[in-house]
């Protein structure tokens, strides 16, 4: 019995060792790196890796190739309904040698295409839904934006005249030495500077507030930008403090989805400078991904982010 029991214990044990192992071994590879690869904002965690990959890309209606294709098809029949998707779907994949550039039919895709122009004609009923003309020339915009070339764009030239460094911050938590730290390491690069002084000149404030998972927000009401701790910890965050700016620059209560993703380009772009690592910056896939983010989706394309942009400068 004592024995059987050893036994018995014994393959329990081997068991119990080799389950801990093997989930070490899981929880080790599973586990996120924690240098700053990804730039994928805490909020927007659609199971993909990065924004560089291509994997929300992959297999979906919105990849450039296949836009293009809804194009030549557009111009031949018009705006493009479910059946009309579909398909163009299976002749699509039935020229595609490459499994990996096969499409998939996914409604909820279809629908984002079909309403991501905006205006009247705002599809609920799938049956409903088209795919405009309009809708692809607002998806094949965004994927003709070369990063490199926005940061040509980008007019350096300020026609403000310089706030006294000491001064720029208007903040509730003036004592705040890593707040103060981070807004002048923002300072000092020629865009973050740019926002800094027009969130002077608004009377923006910021807060350091601890935030359960989120980054940061900005609240219209209050003018106030609160940012969690937590982007302190290294400058691979500070993205999300300027992110956090973009909106403060801009009086429109009513976020967009050009306003989210200008804030993301704007926000890794001037990280990139502060921290000297060029952190890869893809606008097409941050684009998509907004469009196919639950909420992120629902917002409309635009509220004239561009405009208040252009005021400081920064021709996007
Ligand atoms: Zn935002």
């Amino acid at each position: 019995m004592n024995s059987r029991f050893k036994l018995f214990s014994g393959i329990v044990f081997l068991m119990l060792t080799v389950l801990l192992h093997g989930c070490n071994i899981v929880k080790v590879q599973s586990e996120p790196t924690y240098l700053p690869a990804s730039v994928l904002r805490s909020d927007i965690k659609n199971g993909l890796s990065s924004y560089g990959n291509e994997q929300i890309l992959e297999h979906s209606i919105f990849r450039p190739q296949f836009v293009d294709y809804l194009d030549a098809v557009n111009l031949e029949n018009g705006s493009i309904d479910i059946v009309m998707l579909e398909r163009a779907i299976t002749t699509w994949n039935a020229v595609m040698t490459e499994s990996n550039a096969w499409i998939e039919f996914n409604n909820m895709h279809f629908e984002r295409l079909a309403n991501v122009s905006g205006g009247d004609d705002y599809c609920v009923m799938i049956n409903s839904c088209r795919i405009t003309s309009a809708d692809i020339a607002v998806v094949k915009s965004w994927s003709l934006v070369n990063s490199n070339e926005l940061l040509r764009n980008i007019d350096y030239d300020s026609d403000y005249e310089s706030i006294n460094q000491p001064s720029i911050i208007n903040s509730m938590d003036a004592g705040n030495a890593e707040l103060n730290r981070t807004l002048k390491l923002i300072y000092n690069d020629p865009v973050g500077k740019k926002l800094i002084e027009r969130c002077y000149q608004r009377g923006v404030l910021f807060r350091v507030e601890n935030l359960e998972g989120k980054h940061g927000y900005y609240h219209h009401g209050k003018k106030m930008v609160v940012i969690d701790p937590k982007i302190f910890y290294n400058e691979f965050n500070t993205r999300y403090m300027i992110h956090e700016m973009v909106h403060a620059i801009h009086d429109e209560s009513e976020n967009s989805i050009t306003e989210e993703v200008l804030a993301e380009i704007i926000g890794l772009d001037t990280q990139n400078r502060i921290t000297g690592i060029p952190l890869e910056l893809h606008p097409y896939s941050i684009f998509v991904q907004h469009v196919l983010h639950p909420e992120y989706g629902r917002l409309s394309m635009s509220n004239n982010i561009r405009a208040s942009l252009d005021n400081i400068g920064l021709e996007l």
